[in-house]
Parts: structure tokens; C-alpha cells; sequence
């Protein structure tokens, strides 16, 4: 033990996990000094749920697990410990009263992210808690008692060391990845990092008039050899790619598959049999009118030019004249209209980080490393990630809320 007979403990980082973890570590008998390279805290939960920073989802533990893509057994127990409803709970009681929306998203009442970062610096500072900014750590040793963290310019001696350096995405809030090289020091398996919820790139000439729109209720399938996936919801369109909630989550589904095929279902409300009738009423009721015009009752104009410009549709034929062949195609086209698929975006545009720190080497009860005694990891760091929905940010509290109640016990 060091300094007046308390455990010294450096956390470093401090975003979502490593804040928390400050907070509910530090007391009379545990220091805890939290080191960040940026000259704030929590850069990427400043810029998380759009600004607005959504928090968690509110939803029982089995739901929530089922919304977890990588690892979703090693976070139980974290996540029964300190659970959705304990973090509704805390800022609640800490003046940061927070609201539910839409798919039991939680947010701040006052739509600001700042408001839960000052939340979780101010509860750390009543804590005591030695926040040290713009302070890059370099290199971390073993020593007899402990830990040596080596910065640019100081060095920090401490019993125990959790890291809570983040992922991979977003580079410019902070998360460089260099908790993964501090891991790999320890002997630590770090899993292939891959692009999580980001957009998906494709071949097709996305055209201007395509920014603005959002395809609502399509459906997309992923399938190759050995997979199949399809998600409902909403489209959207980038240069060079789609993105929206249904494509977010596929890139979290596919970023290790290999010769992924992607198809969009327009009409996923209408099986082919009422699709063809649907079809078939329009071409009697609009005889003399052409497939450009029967294209208008089913499609968003916008997506008109991108639907033809990737099918054999020919807009100029007549409705009387369609033959049953040319209805069939279309009706093909509606259901599996193919996106020609590349990738998923570079691992910089991905809103989380998949893989990371091998969860086998971890104790999922208390998060301490298996090869290194007093060495912890938490939040983004580790190889576990999440949908959208506030399920992210949940995980970072809840491995922070294990690592602390495990250091006090
Ligand atoms: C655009 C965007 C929107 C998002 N929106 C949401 C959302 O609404 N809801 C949700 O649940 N999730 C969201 N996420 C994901 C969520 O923000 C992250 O999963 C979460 O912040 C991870 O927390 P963390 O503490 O593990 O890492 P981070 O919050 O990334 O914190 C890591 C910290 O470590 C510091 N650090 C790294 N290396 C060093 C070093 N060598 N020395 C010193 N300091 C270092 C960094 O500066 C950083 O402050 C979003 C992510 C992005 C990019």
C-alpha cells in the first residue's frame, strides 16, 4: 500500500467507464487518480446520441443481453450488478434528470451530453478523485508492488491500474487504441478490431438527390454461405454507401463475414402474391400510363433513378403492353433489389469498436485481468459491443461498476 495506508488506484481514461469507475472507487481507503490525454473529460459521450448522449436503454437485463453482438454471456454479470434502471437511478438523484424516448432510449431531459459528463466530473471531484488532463500515457510497468504508469513528461506509481482507454473509432475524441498495445505488454490476446455499427460501403453511384432520404420500412438481408440476416427499419444514403439503423446494425453482424451479398426488400410489408395483385391493379386501372409512373405509387421519387439505373427495368413501356415476365422481374426487383456490397466502413467512422481485449483472459465478475493480478479493463476496450440504443455506454457503466465494487471488496 502506499501513501497514508490508502490503495492507490490510476484509471486512464476518462470517458464513460473510466468517470464511473473513479467515482464509485474512490473513498477513504482507495485514491484514485484518473489520467486522460485530452484536456476534458468524456470527449466521445460529448458527441455520443447526436449530442444528446443516449445514456442506456431502459430494459430488463435478458433484453438488454440480447441487443449485445460480441460476448454477450461475459457481460451478465456486470450487467445484473449495476443494471439500466441503477443508471436512470443515479443521474436521476445527481440533478441530471433523464427521459425515455422511442425504443426505451434514455436521455438527459435537457437533450445535452454535457450535462452527464458535468454529472459524473462533479461526483468524481466530491469524491476526491485526481483528475490529471493532457497527460498521454506512453508505456505501463509491472513493478514489485504494483504499477509504474510512464507518461510524456511524469511518471505514476500505483497498486492496481484499470484501463479504460475505449476503441478504436472516432481517433480525434481520444480512443486511439493504445489500451490494446498496453493489454498485448501484459501477454493479453487482443481479437481483431473491425468497424462496428458504421455504414456499409457499396459499388452503386449513390446520386445527390439521395442524401436526404430515408427508406422507411425496407428490409435488408446479408447472406453468404453460412449466413442470413435481415433487418427491418429504416434506410439511408451516403456517398458511397447506406447507413441509417438497419444498415448500423448489419455492419455489426457481417464485419467478419467474407462475400456478403446484400438485398433490400422494398415492399417487405406485402408477400410476393399481394405485391403481384397490387401490381396487377395498378397496370388495370392505369392502362396507358408506363412503369415510370407505376414506379411512383410504390417508391419515393428519389429512389426512382437509383432503382432503374440497378434493374433491367425499362420506364418507357406502356402498362397495357407489360408482359407477365416483365411484372414477375419487377416484382423480383422490388423484393430483391441487390446493393453490390464491398465492405464495411474503416474502423474510424464505426460509432463502437468490435473486438479487443480477449474477454476469456478477463473475469467477468470483477474485470481483472487473468495473466496480471491488480490489472483491470473496462468499457470499449474489451471485446464486447452492442446495437444502437444506449446499450454502449450501459456496458462502460456496468464493467466500471464491477471493477469498482471489486477493488473496495
Ligand atoms: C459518434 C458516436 C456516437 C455514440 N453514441 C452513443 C450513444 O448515444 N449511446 C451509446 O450507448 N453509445 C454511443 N456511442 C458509443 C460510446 O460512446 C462508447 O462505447 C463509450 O464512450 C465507450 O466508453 P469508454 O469509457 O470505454 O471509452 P471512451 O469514452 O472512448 O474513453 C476513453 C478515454 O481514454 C483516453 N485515452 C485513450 N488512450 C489514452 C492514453 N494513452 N493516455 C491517456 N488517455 C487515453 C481517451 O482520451 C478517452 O477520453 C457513440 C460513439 C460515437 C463515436
Amino acid at each position: 500500500m502506499s501513501y497514508e495506508n490508502k490503495e492507490k488506484i490510476i484509471c486512464i481514461g476518462a470517458g464513460a467507464s473510466g468517470l464511473f469507475f473513479a467515482l464509485n472507487c474512490a473513498d477513504e481507503r482507495h485514491e484514485v487518480i484518473l489520467i486522460d490525454g485530452n484536456a476534458k473529460a468524456g470527449r466521445k459521450m460529448y458527441i455520443s446520441g447526436k449530442g444528446r448522449c443516449n445514456i442506456t436503454n431502459d430494459c430488463e437485463v435478458k433484453e438488454f443481453i440480447n441487443n449485445v453482438v460480441r460476448n454477450p454471456r461475459f457481460l451478465y454479470s456486470a450487467i445484473n450488478r449495476f443494471k439500466p434502471a441503477d443508471t436512470i437511478t443515479f443521474f436521476n438523484e445527481h440533478d441530471c434528470p433523464l427521459k425515455t424516448e422511442r425504443g426505451n432510449r434514455v436521455f438527459p431531459v435537457s437533450d445535452r451530453s454535457a450535462d452527464i459528463i458535468d454529472t459524473l466530473v462533479r461526483e468524481c471531484k466530491k469524491k476526491k478523485v485526481k483528475l490529471l488532463f493532457e497527460e498521454i500515457v506512453k508505456k505501463i510497468e509491472k513493478t514489485d508492488n504494483g504499477f509504474k504508469v510512464i507518461c510524456k513528461n511524469n511518471e505514476y506509481d500505483c497498486d492496481k491500474l484499470v484501463i479504460a482507454t475505449g476503441g478504436l473509432s472516432y481517433p480525434s475524441t481520444g480512443s486511439t487504441g493504445d489500451g490494446y498495445e498496453f493489454a498485448r505488454s501484459f501477454g493479453h490476446k487482443i481479437i481483431e478490431l473491425k468497424s462496428a455499427l458504421c455504414p456499409l460501403r457499396i459499388k452503386e453511384k449513390i446520386t445527390k438527390e439521395m442524401y436526404d432520404l430515408t427508406l422507411k420500412n425496407v428490409s435488408l438481408t446479408a447472406t453468404n454461405d453460412h449466413f442470413r440476416k435481415s433487418i427491418f427499419g429504416d434506410l439511408e444514403f451516403l456517398t458511397g454507401s447506406i447507413t441509417g439503423p438497419i444498415a448500423l446494425s448489419m455492419s455489426s453482424l457481417i464485419n467478419r463475414e467474407d462475400n456478403i451479398r446484400l438485398t433490400l426488400d422494398l415492399k417487405p410489408a406485402l408477400d410476393e402474391e399481394k405485391l403481384d395483385k397490387r401490381l396487377l391493379r395498378e397496370i388495370e386501372n392505369n392502362p396507358n400510363k408506363d412503369v415510370r409512373y407505376l414506379l411512383t405509387t410504390l417508391l419515393p421519387k428519389e429512389f426512382i433513378p437509383f432503382f432503374l439505373n440497378n434493374t433491367a427495368t425499362d420506364p418507357d413501356v406502356v402498362l397495357n403492353s407489360m408482359t407477365k415476365i416483365m411484372r414477375k422481374q419487377l416484382l423480383n426487383d422490388f423484393k430483391r433489389f441487390r446493393l453490390d456490397y464491398i465492405s464495411v466502413e474503416s474502423i474510424d467512422k464505426g460509432i463502437v469498436t468490435s473486438g479487443g481485449v480477449d474477454v476469456k483472459e478477463i473475469d467477468p465478475k470483477t474485470m481483472e485481468s487473468k495473466l496480471c493480478e491488480g490489472l483491470f479493463f473496462i468499457g470499449e476496450v474489451l471485446d464486447v459491443d452492442a446495437f444502437t440504443g444506449g446499450f454502449n455506454l450501459q456496458i462502460a457503466l456496468s464493467t466500471a461498476y464491477s471493477c469498482a465494487m471489486a477493488i473496495k471488496e
